[in-house]
């Protein structure tokens, strides 16, 4: 994702927005995507098969079960970043 925002010009949407954050006093915290959708937020369980549909999560370890936009959410407020 990196290299391909540097080669379209998109490079500078991660500093713009570092600096739209500080601008209001919020903390912009760089969150590695790959399989953050599939991860269970509750008992950091990753399987694709949490994801039965497009809309929802429903872990198979825990059986904590919300919707999927919800859950992107709950993972990104608890601050976990890698
Ligand atoms: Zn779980």
């Amino acid at each position: 994702m990196n290299a391909y925002m540097r080669a379209s010009n998109l490079g500078h949407i991660p500093r713009q927005i570092e600096w739209n954050a500080a601008r209001r006093g919020v903390q912009a915290t760089k969150v590695k995507g790959a399989y953050s959708s599939q991860q269970c937020h509750m008992c950091y369980y990753v399987d694709k098969k949490n994801r039965p549909d497009q809309q929802t999560f429903c872990c198979r370890v825990c059986g904590h079960c919300t919707h999927a936009d919800m859950m992107d959410i709950s993972y990104l407020s608890l601050g976990d970043s890698w």
